[in-house]
């Protein structure tokens, strides 16, 4: 039996003025999947990403699955995907680059602020497990942090909002490989926690070994689809994204 749906994605356009960077893109993602996105420059993953979190408009249909005790707040805005348990970890990282690593974290807490402050304690804890370089560096400013560091924060900052659907848009990107590799074994750690993950990757190879099911988007339509295994051993896909890696 397939684990329920929690976020179904239909005949999703999205366009900037005459520039149709989305067309017609149908996706899925199950409870307790990584699903991943790859694909080349362009082909419209960011803006995916983008239309799914309602950073921006879209036409077509984005339905998240009702989670035990998520918010209310209807609408295709940011709120309510934030409501419903999505947490984007953004290609920019988008940190506040003056602030602490621990005001970081606890800003991505910001859903739960009217929660007691021991619930807050408890997710700052679990996120300092997971990355205990941020607990040695708790007290600095986020500017200092090294690449890899920086990574850790944007995806602890999004952990804080405790996410049931966590999407990343190329974690792995300008990082070295042992830090690739360090992320993406938190990511198998987190699936194996409960949190299903969208995760967009140039680096097919990292991102299909680790993934349940996989899409390939191309110029703005998913171009192939399956289980991650079927793809990665796909003679095209082994030949466009995995023949230099
Ligand atoms: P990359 O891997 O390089 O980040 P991507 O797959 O994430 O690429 P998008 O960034 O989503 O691709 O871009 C898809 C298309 O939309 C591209 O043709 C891009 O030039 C265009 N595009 C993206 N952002 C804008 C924008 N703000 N205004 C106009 N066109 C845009």
């Amino acid at each position: 039996v397939e684990p329920p749906l929690l976020l179904d994605v239909s005949d999703l356009h999205v366009s900037y003025g005459k520039i149709n960077a989305v067309t017609g893109v149908s996706l899925q993602v199950r409870q307790g999947q990584i699903v991943t996105v790859v694909g080349p420059n362009g082909a419209g993953k960011t803006t995916l990403m983008s239309a799914i979190m309602g950073v921006l408009p879209s036409s077509g249909r984005i339905a998240v699955s009702d989670g035990a005790g998520a918010c209310r707040d209807e609408g295709p805005g940011i709120a309510s995907r934030v409501c419903s348990g999505i947490g984007l970890v953004p290609e920019t990282r988008a940190l506040f680059s003056s602030m602490s690593i621990e005001d970081n974290l606890r800003l991505g807490a910001f859903r739960f602020r009217k929660e007691p402050k021991a619930r807050h304690a408890d997710a700052l804890d679990e996120v300092f497990t997971l990355f205990p370089r941020l607990k040695e560096r708790r007290q600095q400013e986020a500017s200092t942090l090294s690449g890899g560091e920086r990574q850790m924060l944007a995806l602890g900052r999004a952990l804080m909002g405790r996410p049931r659907l966590l999407m990343l848009d190329e974690p792995s990107l300008g990082l070295a490989p042992l830090i690739v590799r360090e992320i993406f074994r938190i990511l198998t750690r987190l699936r194996e926690q409960g949190v299903s993950i969208l995760l967009v990757e140039q680096n097919a190879l990292a991102a299909l070994k680790i993934a349940d099911y996989a899409y390939v988007l191309e110029l703005g339509q998913v171009a192939m689809e399956g289980p991650a295994e079927a793809v990665a051993a796909d003679p095209r896909v082994v030949q466009a994204y995995l023949g230099s890696q």
